[in-house]
């Protein structure tokens, strides 16, 4: 069976399995990223009359932009599973006709003399052996013999996760999305949506229509588009930068914690990103441009712990993640009949599949996940952005 075949196979089988919550159900999803267009496959194969919308194209916010990295090495048991429940899914899915995913390990590092980083990746990786994740941690003679193409003589110790790998965003989002429309979902792009609540119900072109729910998974713009329904929550959208560098890279992916700045393979090359701003960015006016400085610093960066690569610049862009207080996600019911699915601080795409799924469920009256009720904050809280990343393998 080819992998588009067994897309297909999972269509049908999500068709015969209508449930009584999900069939004839009308729900709007508020943005085709890779979290609204997962989440409103899943909820067409349950039999939900699904309007997917987006005010540009599909991919067309952060998962357009995103590096794709995935893995599951996360301290926390919840982001672990989910993490986990989402790469069975990118690897079940992926293939020629749908999107790739390249099973690639993930090693995150800190270098001597950064104790603080040093002490969080070994408790990191005990964490993650207790509940089961496959991490390996590894000094800088062992990471040299598994890894030549890693500059290790100032590494400390190092986390090497075996369940890891890479996607294509904008590929897997186009793939979601048409397999919500081949489910039965219809797909409106260049529409911008309004929202008002209590009920809530959306607005296009000045006409307000009306569903049984309304899941919000607009990206950097979820808070302004909530706001404008009267609803505060406790996310800022905050500005990264990645590049894409002509290299010859096979493995691994890398997360240099104490050089702040990850590496994975690429189709060109290497993609290579951070950058990141802490602060609050204007989801409708932030530069999407790199800044000047940004590509020659991060090359600078990479250089150095592949001392024998060359690297090229082929291009450099921005775009936004999204942050909360705790760094966990708000994923669940706003108010009776309105949902949200945001937050993932750097972190949606290796989430989404998990996250679609669960979000869809809820939306069909199931269990939503407790530790991501979105109401947990009241909206006004004041928090610092802080990038995303970092604390993957820290508690
Ligand atoms: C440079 C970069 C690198 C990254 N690398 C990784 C990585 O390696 N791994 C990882 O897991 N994550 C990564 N991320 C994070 C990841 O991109 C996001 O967490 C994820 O894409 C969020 O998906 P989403 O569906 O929530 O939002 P988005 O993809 O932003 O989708 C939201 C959609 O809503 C639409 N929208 C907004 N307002 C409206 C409206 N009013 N009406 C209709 N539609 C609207 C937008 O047009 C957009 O298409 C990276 C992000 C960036 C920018």
């Amino acid at each position: 069976m080819t992998e588009s075949e067994d897309l297909e196979a999972e269509l049908a089988v999500g068709t015969d399995a209508f449930t009584d919550r999900g069939a004839g159900s009308s729900v709007a999803v508020v943005g085709a990223g890779a979290v609204g267009a997962t989440a409103a496959y899943e909820l067409a194969r349950e039999g939900a009359d699904v309007t997917l919308y987006d005010r540009g194209t599909v991919a067309s916010g952060a998962s357009g932009r995103a590096a794709g990295i995935c893995y599951d090495a996360f301290a926390d048991p919840l982001d672990a599973d989910l993490a986990g429940e989402s790469i069975e899914r990118f690897r079940a899915l992926s293939g020629e006709d749908t999107f790739p995913f390249v099973e690639c390990p993930y090693v995150w590092l800190a270098r001597e003399g950064d104790d603080e980083r040093v002490d969080a990746v070994r408790a990191g990786v005990e964490r993650m052996q207790e509940h089961g994740i496959v991490a390996l941690q590894a000094d800088g003679d062992a990471l040299a013999d598994r890894f030549p193409s890693l500059r290790t003589d100032d590494i400390a110790v190092a986390g090497i996760a075996g369940a890891a790998g890479y996607t294509d965003p904008a590929r897997y989002t186009a793939c979601l999305a048409a397999a919500a429309s081949g489910a039965g979902a219809t797909i409106e792009t260049e529409t911008p949506v309004a929202i008002r609540s209590d009920p809530a119900r959306i607005v296009v072109d000045g006409e307000e229509r009306e569903f049984d729910a309304v899941l919000v998974a607009a990206g950097g713009h979820t808070k302004r588009v909530l706001a404008d329904a009267g609803i505060s929550i406790a996310m800022k959208p905050y500005r990264v930068q990645a590049l894409v560098a002509d290299a010859d890279l096979a493995e691994p992916m890398c997360y240099d914690a104490t050089g702040d700045f990850y590496v994975r393979p690429h189709a060109e090359g290497i993609l290579a990103g951070n950058g990141t701003e802490e602060r609050e960015a204007d989801p409708d006016g932030y530069d999407r441009d790199a800044d000047s400085t940004f590509s020659t610093d991060l090359i600078e960066r990479v250089s150095h712990r592949f001392p024998a690569g060359s690297f090229d610049l082929e291009r450099a862009w921005a775009g936004l993640c999204t942050a909360t207080p705790d760094r966990d996600p708000l994923v669940g019911k706003l108010e009776s009949n309105l949902y949200v699915a945001t937050g993932f601080q750097g972190e949606g795409i290796m989430r989404a599949p998990a996250i679609g799924a669960r979000i869809a469920e809820e939306l069909l009256g199931g269990d939503g996940i407790d530790a991501y009720d979105p109401t947990r904050f009241d909206g006004d809280e004041a928090f610092d952005v802080t990038e995303g990343m970092t604390f993957t393998f820290e508690e």
